[in-house]
């Protein structure tokens, strides 16, 4: 198909130019003494981006599956017990990766479309007097429904229960693009992937682990190779890795850093609120309703827009994919069918989404959806328009060679034509 290929699914996310040609190099010697350089920047400056001072970034060459269970494996042993709650796909399979590795998960179900129970977290724990409980596995952003959970409030009740079961935060869908703070919500392993917020493709499966995890990491008895945290602590203390690094997604990873804090971080979370405003202006217009039952849920990274009763979601899907050249994201699990999903994270802007919303317009209509052609669009463009920035005040252009030459004899004048002087 001519022109661009429209890539809204929340990841993996469009690579900005940048970053593809930071990437293509040639491979090199990651046992050379040029390499510490490379990782040991990387190292350091992840930590910025998890908002932390204390923690310890651990960079795998996994998706964020990896990270799940290296956070798992590497500070629990078979048969502790852990509490996760269960609003969506994610949730639903770390849960199930958790139980595959000989833990017991009690399994806090909540509604999809919800998110974090917090009262409910701070009743088991306050009830757990002799500290059985070893973890608390929540997911940050639920990609699979568009919720954004809590974690301060999260971190509030495991303090308000006196307990000190270790927080675990599945940020693959947040981190990079929604405000993730690490130290001030004492998380104790953070876990993302490189091809969201950050950017690259998939292939790194990235963990912050703090004091508190992993001095829990010396008590550990979950069996742990690749994953394992010493053999990284051990080979990272001199800027190597135990094993060959996925080079062009650290030299990409570089790049991308550059890229965010060349922004400023929370610049970086504001464009994604404000552009994440958009597409829920559009969703009000349609007159449909998202998966998140409440706005404090929203997530600005994705939004699952249900479709109405007697259509199928993967039909819109269809549609866009094959007609208008545009990725929008299934509903999973339980939801397929139900929904379909606009990714909005990474590198994009008002005008990239428009696109994307007017494409999912498009293909709603095409399948005899009933909303108004254009309402989308035009709620999403307005939001964009009224919340724009003012422009800063445009520097005098110097007069154009082209412009009209005064009569001669007559006196020369520099600057705009008179119509633009006004
Ligand atoms: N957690 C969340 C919130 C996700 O959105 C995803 C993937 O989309 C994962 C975990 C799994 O990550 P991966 O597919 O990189 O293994």
């Amino acid at each position: 198909m001519p022109g661009r290929h429209f890539l809204f699914v929340p990841g993996p996310t469009n690579v900005p130019e940048r970053v593809l040609r930071a990437m293509h190099r040639p491979m090199e010697d990651h046992r050379s003494s040029a390499f510490p350089e490379l990782a040991t920047s990387l190292l350091r400056d992840l930590k910025k981006v998890f908002k932390t001072t204390t923690g310890q970034p651990f960079i795998f060459p996994a998706t964020g599956t990896g990270g799940w269970e290296a956070a798992l494996v590497n500070t629990l042993s078979p048969g502790d017990r852990v509490i996760a709650a269960r609003y969506g796909q994610f949730s639903h399979l770390w849960i199930d990766l958790a139980q595959r590795h000989g833990l017991r998960v009690d399994i806090l179900d909540v509604e999809w479309g919800e998110g974090a129970p917090v009262d409910r977290i701070e009743d088991i724990l306050t009830r757990d007097k002799q500290h059985e409980i070893k973890g608390v596995l929540i997911v940050h952003n639920e990609t699979a429904t568009g919720v954004t959970s809590d974690i301060a409030a999260v971190r509030r009740v495991i303090d308000a229960a006196g307990h000190p079961a270790l927080l675990y935060v599945d940020g693959v869908s947040s981190i990079g693009s929604v405000d993730f703070r690490m130290d001030e919500w004492r998380v104790d392993l953070a876990i993302t992937g490189s091809q969201k917020g950050l950017m690259l493709p998939a292939g790194l499966g990235i963990v912050c682990a703090s004091p508190a995890a992993l001095a829990a990491r010396e008590r550990a008895k979950c069996p742990r190779v690749f994953f394992d945290f010493g053999d990284m602590i051990k080979a990272n203390a001199s800027g190597y890795f135990p094993y060959t690094p996925a080079l062009a997604l650290l030299y990409g990873l570089r790049e991308s850093l550059d890229i965010i804090f060349e922004e400023g971080l929370d610049n970086v979370f504001a464009r994604h609120r404000r552009l994440a405003q958009g597409v829920r202006a559009a969703v009000r217009a349609w007159g449909l309703k998202l998966c998140a039952r409440e706005p404090k849920w929203h997530s600005d990274t994705v939004s699952a827009i249900m479709v109405a009763e007697g259509f199928n979601g993967a039909d819109v899907i269809d549609v866009a994919f094959r007609r208008y050249n545009l990725a929008l994201g299934a509903g999973l699990g339980r939801l397929a069918g139900k929904l379909f999903r606009i990714g909005h994270v990474g590198d994009l802007n008002e005008l990239m989404l428009l696109g994307a919303i007017a494409g999912a317009e498009m293909a709603m209509r095409d399948v005899g959806i009933k909303i108004a052609a254009g309402s989308g669009v035009a709620a999403a463009a307005e939001h964009y328009r009224s919340t724009a920035e003012p422009l800063p005040a445009r520097a005098a252009a110097p007069p154009s060679p082209d412009a009209p030459q005064p009569p001669s004899g007559a006196t020369k004048t520099v600057g705009p034509p008179a119509a633009v002087r006004t």
